[in-house]
């Protein structure tokens, strides 16, 4: 099949647990809906469906039963605009403990005073984690959009290091740097990444909290629930205004500048490191990364990974394999 169905219907399913509304529609307002979202439609629809259109906050698919399903961040907002009567089956996925109503997203968000905030780095075996929280008010918005900032998986780390250096003066943001070392001592003890994650975020939306937003967006990585639950202990917990959104560095600017910065950072430090190995370190975890790691083990001894790598990531076994 030439759609990659596979990967879009994870997504969807996803997005589901986070915010999915259905509504059910006479045939007239598909029609209406159809021509509405012309320029969102999907060239592949599901069985039983008549369209399916992908927006950048939700994906909108309307069944010949009447039926029209809103996926995602602004799954509430979006399908309020279309007077339909909610759905009385409850889509099988959405389980009652999911509260989603309590952080959907505000339908102008686009335009408020937002704090973002974004990780970058918990994928690669080398290199630490940043995790970035920025400001952005609707005054700087244009400025933003003139000097790049976007969507920073639609940009290459030169592009992302140019716009970094350019909005990082502007934009009022907190970066933490969690180095390999520290986070191996802390996995090591038992805690999982997405509780370091929700820690780090927290975190950083506290200390860049005295300036006061409209809301806080956090580029979503987990249940709400579940974030909070990470970080329950904590002294202090930002939960006043705080949304959550997959894929939110196209919800808000502030994201998308968070993800920028979080990103340049870490490509400084991992420049460091490569630096400090002596060699070019490769981001990633495929098995390029495993021979570079194999090399580094070589050169400089098993100890380096510690201070370089994320030791629980399944590399460092298939480096050390590598050399056997
Ligand atoms: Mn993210």
């Amino acid at each position: 099949m030439r759609y990659d169905d596979k990967n879009e219907a994870s997504g969807y399913r996803r997005n589901y647990i986070l915010s999915t509304k259905v509504i059910v529609v006479n045939q007239d307002t598909i029609n209406r809906m159809r021509e509405h979202y012309q320029i969102n439609l999907l060239e592949k629809v599901p069985p039983g469906g008549v369209f399916a259109a992908k927006l950048p906050t939700c994906m909108v698919t309307a069944y010949r039963s009447g039926k029209v399903m809103f996926q995602g961040g602004m799954a509430d907002q979006e399908s309020s605009k279309w007077d339909g009567t909610p759905s009385v089956t409850k889509p099988k996925s959405s389980s009652p403990k999911v509260r989603t109503d309590q952080y959907s997203i505000p339908v102008d968000i686009a335009k408020m005073a937002i704090i973002g905030s974004d990780e970058v780095g918990t994928g690669d075996y080398f290199g630490p984690i940043t995790v970035v929280a920025a400001y952005v008010e609707p005054a700087q918005m244009d400025l933003l959009k003139e000097l790049g900032v976007k969507d920073s998986k639609d940009l290459k780390d030169p592009q992302i290091v140019k716009i970094a250096k350019d909005i990082i003066e502007v934009v009022p943001h907190s970066l933490l740097i969690l180095h390999n070392e520290k986070y191996n001592t802390i996995q090591e003890r038992g805690m999982t990444q997405g509780k370091i994650k929700a820690l780090l975020h927290n975190k950083a939306l506290e200390k860049i909290s005295p300036t006061k937003p409209d809301g806080i967006l956090i580029d979503q990585f987990a249940e709400p629930d579940v974030y909070y639950r990470h970080i329950k202990n904590e002294k202090q917990i930002v939960k006043e205004n705080v949304y959550f959104s997959t894929k939110a560095e196209g919800v808000h600017l502030a994201v998308a500048a968070a993800s920028i910065i979080a990103r340049y950072a870490f490509v400084r430090e991992f420049d460091k490191l490569s630096e400090k190995a002596g060699m070019v370190l490769q981001k990633g975890a495929g098995p390029g990364v495993d021979r570079i790691a194999a090399q580094l083990i070589k050169q400089k001894g098993e100890e380096i990974l510690r201070t370089t790598a994320k030791l629980h990531f399944a590399n460092t076994e298939k480096s050390k394999r590598l050399l056997r």
